[in-house]
């Protein structure tokens, strides 16, 4: 019967938690005013570009060769285990 199923637990609505310092900082800098043309990550606010690049050798003092693995993406998400891509995707004409 019905009447013998225990009361399915309700589900509620929560607010969101107060941001901790670090994200408080985050959300400061990402509602600063940016300099025109600036490149800056839309996830975390950092101004550092990261480019990796796999297998480079060394000829004559000048670095030659090599795979880039990933281009252009914020160097303190990637340090957090997170790619975030800081160039707005191009599309084709
Ligand atoms: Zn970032």
């Amino acid at each position: 019967m019905a009447a013998d199923k225990p009361a399915r637990p309700s589900l509620r609505v929560v607010p969101p938690a107060e941001p901790d310092p670090a994200e408080q900082v985050r959300q400061r800098v990402r509602k600063m005013a940016r300099p025109d043309g600036i490149v800056q990550c839309n996830r975390c606010g950092s101004r550092t570009l990261l480019t990796l690049v796999n297998g480079v050798f060394i000829e004559n003092g000048r670095k030659t060769g090599g795979t880039v693995i990933e281009k252009d993406i914020c160097a303190d998400c990637y340090k957090r285990g997170i790619i975030t891509s800081m160039l707005p995707a191009l599309k084709p004409i």
